[in-house]
């Protein structure tokens, strides 16, 4: 089920919205540096693991860069649809290390790795990721806090998609929860 959901073009449709209310934020915030004006300065990525036909501009990250002279620094604003250098969707790396975190024993990791289209040792680094670095990120420190006890910090990014999940209407309004929170670090 999880696993459809990241060829429904809608769930792209909205993380893609988010984005740019966090960028258009950011923006209007002004440069962290000096306070001069922000002007766009935005880069094309090509990212993997969801549908086919989405909207070009779904694909470009937003970045911006201060318009002052002797500045001109960039600044990123925050991402629900990227998840730092990674060439895949934040929303895929989550449901791969997830449905491998709650993988049944019957079903191996190259069947997970077909079903969601990715390679297997991607899999396992991403599982490592979460395993290891994730706990102690300072994205995930910033929600930490936030959160009931009950979501484990011994078993993520899972745990916590599966609290969005319970938390949301549905399971797309739960994936999304889950990538909005972690995209804007709380
Ligand atoms: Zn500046």
């Amino acid at each position: 089920m999880l696993s459809k959901l990241l060829q429904t073009a809608n769930l792209f449709h909205l993380l893609f919205f988010i984005d740019s209310e966090l960028a258009a934020a950011k923006r209007s915030a002004g440069c962290p540096h000096c306070g001069g004006p922000l002007h766009q300065s935005n880069y094309m990525r090509q990212p993997r693991g969801g549908p086919v036909g989405l909207p070009a501009e779904y694909c470009l990250r937003r970045s911006l860069c201060c318009g002052r002279d002797g500045c001109r620094r960039r600044s990123t604003p925050e991402s629900c649809l990227f998840m730092g250098r990674r060439v895949y969707w934040r929303c895929v790396v989550l449901v791969a290390t997830a449905l491998m975190q709650r993988r049944a024993e019957s079903q191996s990791i190259g069947q997970l790795s077909r079903l969601i289209g990715v390679p297997r040792k991607t899999i396992m680094r991403w599982f490592d990721y979460f395993a290891e670095v994730f706990g102690n990120s300072s994205e995930w420190l910033r929600i930490r806090g936030f959160l009931p006890a009950t979501v484990s910090n011994d078993c993520l990014p899972v745990n916590f998609l599966e609290y969005c999940i319970m938390q949301s209407q549905d399971a797309l309004s739960g994936l999304v929860m889950c990538c909005h929170l972690l995209g804007r670090g709380g």
